[in-house]
């Protein structure tokens, strides 16, 4: 961890399988419960598919759309479900698409799939429990907030603790059928109600749960949603680049070091954000984020007490 000051992803990666691992994003075709009424209208606050969506986006022919993606025989892939809610569906819709992911290329040796907590069926959990045994399977799952109030405003349609309920659903089935998968939680940061206290109790509280991974994103206001109407009527604060880098780093010294970083920056398309402009490109944001830690003498875990590194 010396070099980076947190426990990457990439790095994870490449010791896993000895070789560097990228992820295609794919649009399964599928919607979501909080925007087809089923759960709730409009969707989350923040939410534009389109920011997330690959380019082109072939959502009939998964096959097609892992193939234009695959650059070099010289990488490993991972096929990421990422539009929408990828476990919302027939069981016999989501394994013909987890099949096709898997069979459009030798070169694919995991699945990520994208999905709320409220979606976890029975035949879900089976699905989950069959996949972990032929292939390296990652379930993503939005926590966005552990505040209810906050979630409660960015119209999430659950609150934290159906989160940790399904977290902990998801940490029996692995002892339960012996079988094991990663769970990685997202989580936005940036919330302009929300001080900065809270988001280092984020941390202390994230350290309770059974995830492996972790993928933090700065708020963003994207295109087309909710929060840029609200933005446009009243703006609000919204962090700076140093700011960020501030509270990233302190964030990551009260986080365990066993938690593996997946993101650390929201990664909109520019032509779909409004605000930050700062996080149109990642900068040199790895760059000062370890001048920062190094000068300050932080690294992931380093308030964490007793934390091994
Ligand atoms: S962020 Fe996810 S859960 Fe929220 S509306 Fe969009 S797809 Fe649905």
């Amino acid at each position: 961890m010396s070099d980076l000051k947190y426990n990457s992803y990439a790095r994870f990666l490449k010791n896993k399988f000895g070789c560097k691992i990228k992820k295609i994003s794919i649009d399964g075709g599928f919607t979501c419960p909080n925007k087809d009424g089923t759960k709730g209208k409009g969707g989350c606050i923040f939410c534009n598919e389109l920011s997330y969506t690959p380019i082109p986006s072939v959502k009939d022919n998964i096959v097609q759309s892992i193939q234009n993606q695959i650059t070099s025989d010289k990488y490993r892939y991972i096929a990421y479900f990422q539009t929408n809610t990828n476990t919302y569906s027939s069981k016999d819709d989501l394994t013909k698409k987890y099949d096709s992911a898997l069979s459009a290329s030798p070169l694919i040796i995991g699945l990520n799939i994208g999905t709320r907590c409220d979606c976890f069926q029975d035949y879900v959990l089976d699905i989950i429990a069959e996949y972990a045994k032929k292939t390296y399977l990652t379930i993503d799952i939005g926590i966005e907030s552990i505040y209810d109030q906050t979630l409660k405003t960015i119209n999430r349609g659950h609150d934290y603790n159906s989160v940790v309920d399904t977290l902990n659903i998801l940490n029996n089935l692995k002892k339960s059928r012996n079988i094991n998968f990663d769970v990685c939680g997202h989580i936005i940061i940036g919330f302009p109600w929300e001080t900065k206290n809270n988001w280092i109790l984020y941390a202390n509280e994230i350290n309770k749960l059974p995830i492996d991974h972790l993928k933090i994103n700065n708020l963003q206001v994207v295109k087309n949603t909710k929060l840029a109407e609200m933005y446009n009527e009243k703006p609000f604060n919204l962090l700076s680049s140093d700011e960020y880098i501030e509270f990233t780093a302190n964030f990551l010294s009260y986080l365990s070091p066993k938690i593996v970083i997946q993101r650390l920056t929201s990664h909109c398309p520019k032509d779909l954000l409004l605000y930050p402009k700062w996080s149109i490109s990642k900068f040199n944001f790895h760059e000062k984020l370890y001048v920062y830690m190094e000068k300050n003498n932080l690294f992931q875990g380093s308030k964490v007490e007793g934390a091994l590194r």
